[in-house]
């Protein structure tokens, strides 16, 4: 299942695998929570956003780029 193209990018981690496709600060037009750190990604900030790169992409998570590069080194969430 190839949905990649530019600006993102695969990762396989403790927890599987993800997409991972990062979010210009311009292009952040909405707030969202980070489920890292379960703050508020503002407006404007640039960021990431995850799915799994199985299923219809409804389990999209938007997070803070450092919450998520910081993940891979805590405990994996199952
Ligand atoms: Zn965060």
């Amino acid at each position: 299942m190839l949905r990649i193209t530019g600006g993102q990018s695969r990762e396989a981690g403790p927890d599987g695998e993800w997409i991972i496709r990062r979010v210009i600060g311009a292009a952040a037009v909405k707030v969202y929570r980070c489920p890292g750190c379960a703050q508020e990604i503002p407006v404007g900030m640039a960021h990431v956003v995850v799915w799994r790169p199985y299923g219809d992409g409804d389990d999209r998570r938007h997070w803070h780029s450092s919450c998520w590069e910081r993940r891979s080194r805590r405990a994996p969430r199952y």
